[in-house]
């Protein structure tokens, strides 16, 4: 728009251009703002709550595509049984730190040392729940699973020997897989609740299990994890809690040491932690944890780390008390584990969903271009990409991990795309002095419907729980980027065309 347009005096005989834009229906622009604005109005409340719903749609479980069976004896003959096993799982605790625990690495330098990828998405009750079924996340529709499994997987190891589980916290996760006994005890109602004095007991309590008589014990330490939530993988207070974590495993192989002759030890983590806390995406350094098996019939292999999946894991620990893999599970018998790569486990979208994200996106996209016109044609891509760049820069990429893209309200997120807001205000202003009010409004928040649709199709939206690496928390973005805009740009829709603009051909 140049200074000169605007001081040209109009032509009365020229229709305004909203008219034009319905076609057979000719509304009135006095009737067509107003509709256009209540819808828009719409699509922002739509966005803000479609979000919350998509977000609550990540906690279902998907489906089964590999259901559990009882499992058999075990077959790999490369793994032999033995009378004791002992598996310890740090929660939360990443690769990085447990590279520097003296105790921990001074028993995985005794025995095998692993890389483990612990599959996707990585929350600690599915995770737990592949390593003791080996089906993976996708496999057993156990995803983004908090609350306690009703009943123990048919195929959960814990269910074929005598097994005993002590947790420090947490107790809906030991409750969920069939141990015969399982401590503390599970509060109807209330998950989380501990009785008296059990984290001060915890580490005599565990010792005891590890030194009884059951075939497998199982000790899982939390407070790594819980330190990472409160204060971060970065922090002293997650350092602090993964010293305390390997001075506690040093008291358990210490428990353990009468019955050391037959006892196999696993060492493990479920997924590590961001540097500011959280976990649930496929980062390499959320995802892939240290695992070490010492003990019984381990002989320390030629000091070089094997890459393994958490499935592989599940058959190992499944034949070192003479069970055999579930069937269906992918893990692989360990004599190929250990001579080569694993493949990976992490979903993708479909060859359709890709087809339908570009259709729908860019098709969304494309009409916005056309409603921007050739000289405004950044409209709806300028917003959206400084938006985007503030959030990386304010919050961090937005993955799983990131507990900035769960909130109802996403505050952190709405703070953070600052730079986004001040481009979007000033392009509607500037959309509106060339274009019809509604037209302008359409071409700057149409960018953000895009993105909302294209990501919204990858992350698998309507087919089940959305849980996609990126593609599910960019769509989570996307939501709380594109409904501020959408409403703004229902506000700029009921303005009347500004004089300029409808001098203007568009
Ligand atoms: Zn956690």
């Amino acid at each position: 728009m140049s200074g000169a347009a605007a001081t040209r005096v109009s032509s009365p005989t020229r229709r305004p251009p909203e008219a034009a834009r319905v076609g057979a229906l000719r509304l009135s622009p006095r009737l067509l703002r107003p509709l256009s604005a209540l819808l828009l109005l719409l699509v922002a409340v739509g966005l803000y709550q479609g979000r919350r719903a998509f977000i609550r749609s990540f906690f279902a479980d998907g489906e089964v595509r590999v259901a559990g069976a009882p499992r058999g004896s075990a077959t790999d003959a490369e793994i032999a049984p033995v009378e004791r096993l002992r598996v310890v799982l740090i929660d939360g605790l990443g690769a990085a730190h447990a590279e520097a625990l003296p105790n921990l690495s001074e028993r995985c330098a005794e025995g095998v040392e692993l890389r483990v990828d612990v599959g996707f998405p990585t929350v600690s009750l599915p995770v737990q729940h592949v390593l003791w079924t080996g089906r993976t996340q996708q496999e057993s529709g156990i995803l983004y699973r908090i609350p306690a499994l009703a009943e123990p997987p048919v195929d959960a190891l814990p269910r074929f020997v005598s097994a005993r589980a002590v947790a420090e916290s947490h107790p809906a996760i030991v409750h969920s897989f069939g141990f015969d006994v399982a401590e503390p005890p599970l509060v109807a109602g209330d998950p989380e609740a501990l009785p008296p004095g059990w984290r001060e007991g915890f580490p005599a309590r565990a010792a005891a299990a590890v030194a009884g008589d059951e075939r497998l014990v199982f000790v899982h330490i939390l407070r790594v994890d819980e330190a990472g939530h409160t204060a971060g993988g970065a922090s002293p207070e997650y350092a602090a809690a993964a010293a305390e974590a390997d001075a506690i495993l040093g008291d358990l192989v210490g428990a353990g040491e009468a019955d050391a002759g037959s006892t196999r030890w696993l060492v493990l983590a479920d997924h590590g932690h961001r540097p500011d806390g959280g976990h649930g995406g496929p980062e390499p350094a959320i995802r892939v944890v240290r695992a070490c098996v010492f003990g019984a019939g381990t002989a320390p292999a030629s000091g070089s780390t094997i890459d393994a999946t958490l499935s592989d894991i599940a058959r190992l620990l499944g034949g070192s008390v003479g069970v055999g893999p579930s069937p269906g599970a992918a893990g692989r018998p360990w004599s190929e584990v250990v001579a080569g790569d694993p493949a990976a486990q992490l979903p993708s979208p479909s060859l359709g969903r890709w087809i339908a994200a570009a259709l729908v996106g860019l098709g969304i996209l494309a009409a916005a271009l056309v409603a921007a016109g050739r000289r405004l044609r950044w409209a709806p891509l300028a917003w959206p990409t400084l938006a985007y760049v503030g959030v990386v820069a304010g919050v961090g990429w937005p993955t799983l991990s990131n507990p900035a893209i769960y909130p109802p309200v996403g505050a952190a997120i709405l703070g953070a795309a600052w730079p986004g807001w001040i481009a979007a205000v000033l392009t509607l202003f500037i959309a509106r002095r060339h274009l019809s009010s509604v037209r302008a409004a359409v071409a700057v928040a149409g960018g953000g419907w895009a993105l909302v649709a294209g990501t919204a199709l990858l992350a698998g939206v309507g087919d089940g729980p959305p849980l996609q690496p990126i593609w599910s928390a960019a769509a989570s973005t996307a939501m709380i980027l594109a409904w501020p805009v959408t409403a703004a740009a229902a506000v700029v829709a009921a303005m009347p065309t500004s004089a300029s603009a409808s001098r203007e051909p568009g």
